[in-house]
């Protein structure tokens, strides 16, 4: 991708919830992918840059998915993530001891 593409890319381009701020966030994604793997609603994507990004900020159920995946500290939870993360264990641990 020329320079200038690039830029433009990258200033209008969505962060993932969570994300660290663009340059930080653009040192910490390794473009490893998953976190577009694992969002519920398909809503990240690997952009041209190859860093993860979000489509549309409209869906996000602020599961915190993302997050707890990204190891590589790019995304971090947010308050309201880290309620839907603490959901979706709860929802787990209740799961595995119903048989
Ligand atoms: S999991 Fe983290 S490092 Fe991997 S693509 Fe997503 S934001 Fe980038
Ligand atoms: S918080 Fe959940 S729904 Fe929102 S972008 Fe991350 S994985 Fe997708």
């Amino acid at each position: 991708m020329l320079a200038d593409q690039e830029n433009r890319y990258r200033a209008a381009a969505l962060r993932p919830p969570g994300a660290a701020p663009a340059p930080a966030f653009a040192e910490l994604c390794t473009g490893c992918g998953d976190c577009t793997e694992i969002c519920p609603s398909g809503l990240l994507y690997l952009g041209p840059d190859m860093l993860a990004r979000l489509r549309t900020a409209k869906g996000c159920g602020e599961c915190g998915l993302c997050a707890d995946v990204c190891s590589h500290g790019a995304i971090e939870l947010t308050p309201g993530m880290r309620v839907g993360l603490r959901k979706i264990l709860a929802d787990e641990r209740r799961s595995a001891t119903s048989f």
